[in-house]
């Protein structure tokens, strides 16, 4: 799709300095950037560019903190959970949702560059708002097999 490689680098672009800044702020013993308002917002013109609908509910996502890290306690790996509209859906921020937007928009009709929930994924974690749960990697193997 015209456009999907720039949109990624935006999207990198924008999560690098929310970690960056989270970095100086953590090292300056200031309040985190994700603690407080407009810290997402100042990032929300370039995101609304690419990412249209998506941006607005995305961040709504990472707002209410609907975005879940689940880490294998032995393995180290892990799947993202994001809660939405009484649905979980497992997330792999590089490339994978497993909502139905994400089948027919993204990789169906190529008309999205990424669902809301990848996008509030990465965005999740570039701010550190997303909820880390450690559990037995039995659990972790259950989630990923009912893809
Ligand atoms: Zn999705």
């Amino acid at each position: 799709m015209p456009g999907e490689e720039l949109a990624g680098l935006v999207l990198a672009r924008v999560c690098e300095d929310l970690a960056a800044r989270r970095q100086r702020a953590g090292e300056e013993g200031a309040p985190l950037p994700g603690g407080g308002p407009g810290v997402l917002d100042a990032h929300l013109a370039p995101l609304l560019v690419f990412f249209e609908k998506q941006a607005d509910k995305a961040l709504d996502l990472v707002e209410s903190g609907a975005v879940k890290k689940v880490v294998g306690e032995g393995s180290g790996r892990a799947a993202f959970q994001v809660e939405g509209h009484g649905e979980t859906y497992v997330v792999f921020p590089d490339h994978f949702c497993s909502c139905m937007s994400f089948y027919f928009d993204v990789v169906t009709k190529k008309e999205a560059h990424m669902c809301k929930h990848l996008l509030a994924t990465r965005l999740a974690e570039a701010t550190a708002r997303c909820t880390t749960v450690v559990v037995p990697d039995t659990h972790l193997a259950e989630i990923l097999m009912e893809l």
